[in-house]
């Protein structure tokens, strides 16, 4: 019945549908896609599941261990041995009293940066910004991300494929129950700024999903 507007194989239709699921995008919330991409494919003959099926679900399991050990490992690079879990105390060589964060920031962006809170997607000014610059933090000013490195992720969050040196530090975060992430924090204020997922693009491989909200972006002067 469906038929393609530029030709009539139905084929072709189906082509754009397979096309259209392969653009679906990931979300600035924890991975599930490892377990939803099983392929569901019968094995040819009606034969039992070939050694083959679980080599390929042991080799599915070690590329996706491979790339958490990448994120940990750019945790231990840029944070050292003593990386804090993410109910370490936010206290940076930039530090205030509560009270005084809660008198520096916006109500929003206090609950971003000081209680990890999360914006709503597609929500900052940020995710539309385009021009050369630097990306600082709302906290306490720090450059953290610069413009070369933003790339649209189509998450609805600002997202950026790399990261300042020492502009960050990487935590463990466990508060949501079987599903690890890693928490990006500002090096110098400790300001939560979003979580880094190892699904960017290249060269990094990594995507830093961030919040607006916790940053400001300082245009590059001419
Ligand atoms: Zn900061």
């Amino acid at each position: 019945m469906s038929a393609c507007a530029s030709c009539s194989h139905p084929h072709a239709v189906a082509a754009r549908r397979a096309a259209s699921q392969r653009t679906r995008r990931p979300a600035c919330r924890p991975m599930v896609a490892a377990q939803a991409h099983q392929t569901g494919q019968p094995a040819t003959g009606g034969t039992p599941p070939p050694p083959a099926a679980a080599a390929a679900a042991a080799d599915r399991a070690s590329r996706r261990a491979a790339l958490v050990a990448l994120v940990a490992g750019v945790a231990a690079l840029r944070t050292g041995p003593a990386a804090a879990n993410a109910k370490a105390p936010r206290e940076g060589e930039i530090r205030f009293t509560d009270a005084e964060w809660r008198q520096r920031l916006t109500p929003d962006s206090y609950a971003v940066l000081r209680r990890a809170a999360t914006e709503q997607r597609g929500s900052s000014p940020l995710n539309y910004e385009k021009r050369a610059g630097t990306f600082c933090c709302a906290g306490c000013g720090s450059p953290v991300f610069p413009s070369e490195a933003k790339f649209e992720s189509g998450t609805g969050w600002p997202s950026f494929y790399d990261v300042l040196p020492d502009a960050v530090t990487l935590t463990s975060d466990s508060s949501i129950p079987f599903m690890p992430r890693t928490e990006v924090r500002c090096r110098r204020c400790q300001g939560h700024l979003g979580h880094v997922f190892p699904d960017g693009p290249a060269p990094t491989g990594l995507r830093y999903c961030m919040n607006g909200l916790a940053l400001y972006f300082e245009p590059q002067q001419a």
